[in-house]
């Protein structure tokens, strides 16, 4: 029985799919003007183990993540620039560039944390006319009314607004907002449609009954969210500071429309705590897969990381942390290689029995891996380990199946690339310079019928 704790109730509740066999899950996706960092990712790996522990129980699933690439304003209180326009100046690109490029490095991500791709993405800007279709229904019902900048949405009219935020305890004292947006009735109020600077042409603009410009993040999500899944659905997940206003804000609009709760379970997962930013410079002030890449850690390594504290407490990351994951990473694959076999057993019901309770208490991914270090060290035998550690492993998800490919430093790969686009160059000279300097750090960069490959001398 999978027990899920629900932000909403402020309590464990047991959790099965509305209609006993899908359950219907939206995630809150990224806002692509930027590469997400490891805390962002860290809440994907958390939906992904809430993800596979449903599949795990035996029931199917429907994920829809959305991409945020309109609307998310630098302040969650509608102000600010649009992230995307802040983007687009940051790289000197347009808007729907800087969503293209930063929406393949999240996908990337992904697959590097190995984690399942979601049934189905949808864009915000793919969704511009049912958004509007929206807030006309929201208009019809009298929730909405219009300043100088754009189309809001009056929390006042909602008795219960901010019931999620006030039972998780978060602040949501009115005076503790910032500055109030000029216009605005109540300062929770938020904006449904904001206008396009006036003289100003945006990359990213529409027309609307109330005038040009761009929906509100809040908006984009609720009606992603309904368009896809339906009302109520079963899960809607994301960081948790979600709660106190994207997701109290989502929750107040649905509300509103429908007379409803528009999620059974709201799932959120605790922030990381990166107090140094520094681990690599490659992507200005924040630590990416990538940079954990360049220092050498693997992808897998920070999802162990995250599977080792529970998805409701804070992680602190350090460079010692990821020390020690990758070290329990390692021994990890060394034990399994130890037993890696062809097998058609079945796993072991006691130890699958021990898992599957871990897992289900609101998934105790800690106590699920003292679980499988308790099988590794059991005198179970070899085809029988083997098959209940894949079996753990469809919830874990540290491609424990998967032989360890030999491991080339990151600056290594990056010299034969550099060599490569010498050597295209007719550049001979440089780029033998650069297979020198390769093998001087121990790595012999070789040319073959099917392109460059590194091996270790
Ligand atoms: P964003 O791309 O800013 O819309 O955020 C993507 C997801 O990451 C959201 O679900 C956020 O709640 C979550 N998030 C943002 N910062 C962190 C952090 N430091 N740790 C964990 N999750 C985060
Ligand atoms: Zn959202």
């Amino acid at each position: 029985m999978l027990k899920l704790y629900n932000t909403l109730k402020r309590k464990k509740e047991i959790f099965y799919p509305q209609d006993e066999k899908c359950a219907r899950i939206y995630a809150c996706g990224p806002t692509v003007y930027f590469y997400s960092h490891i805390g962002n990712m860290r809440t994907y790996i958390s939906e992904d183990v809430l993800r596979r522990t449903i599949l795990y129980n035996g029931y199917d699933v429907k994920h829809i993540m959305n991409i945020t690439d309109v609307g998310h304003l630098t302040s969650d209180e509608d102000e600010g620039e649009d992230k995307m326009e802040v983007g687009a100046k940051r790289d000197g690109i347009t808007a729907w560039d800087v969503a293209k490029k930063y929406t393949a490095a999240f996908k990337n991500d992904l697959k590097e944390l190995n984690i399942i791709k979601p049934t189905a993405w949808i864009k915000a800007t793919d969704t511009i006319k049912e958004q509007i279709s929206f807030i006309e229904r929201l208009e019809n019902k009298g929730y909405v009314y219009t300043t100088d900048d754009g189309v809001y949405f009056d929390t006042s009219k909602v008795s219960d607004y901010g019931k999620m935020a006030n039972l998780a305890n978060v602040d949501q004292e009115p005076g503790a907002r910032v500055e109030p947006v000029p216009g605005k009735k109540n300062p929770e109020d938020f904006a449904l449609w904001k206008f396009s600077p006036k003289g100003k042409k945006r990359d990213m603009e529409w027309d609307s009954p109330w005038g040009k410009g761009f929906p509100g993040w809040h908006t984009e999500c609720v009606v992603m969210c309904i368009n896809s899944l339906g009302i109520p659905i079963d899960i809607h997940c994301g960081g948790i500071d979600h709660v106190p206003v994207h997701h109290t804000n989502e929750m107040a609009q649905a509300e509103a429309l429908y007379n409803q709760d528009m999620a059974r379970f709201w799932f959120h997962s605790e922030f990381v705590d990166i107090k140094s930013k520094k681990l690599s410079k490659s992507k200005g002030n924040i630590i990416t897969v990538e940079s954990l890449k360049e220092e050498m850690f693997s992808p897998l390594d920070y999802r162990y990381l995250c599977l080792s504290a529970h998805y409701r407490t804070k992680i602190n990351f350090s460079s010692s942390a990821m020390r020690t994951a990758k070290s329990a990473m390692e021994s990890l694959k060394s034990k399994v290689k130890e037993i890696r076999c062809e097998t058609t057993a079945r796993a072991n019901e006691a130890y699958r029995r021990e898992f599957l309770e871990n897992i289900n208490d609101d998934l105790n991914t800690p106590k699920a891996l003292a679980t499988t270090w308790k099988l590794l060290r059991s005198d179970l035998g070899k085809e029988e380990k083997y098959a209940t550690l894949l079996s753990f492993d469809r919830v874990l998800g540290l491609r424990l199946d998967k032989e360890e490919e030999e491991k080339i430093p990151y600056s290594i790969k990056n010299l034969a690339k550099e060599r490569e686009r010498l050597r295209k160059e007719r550049k001979f000279e440089e780029a033998d310079k650069i297979r020198k300097e390769a093998e001087e750090k121990g790595y012999k960069i070789e040319d073959s019928s099917q392109g460059t490959r590194i091996k270790k001398i």
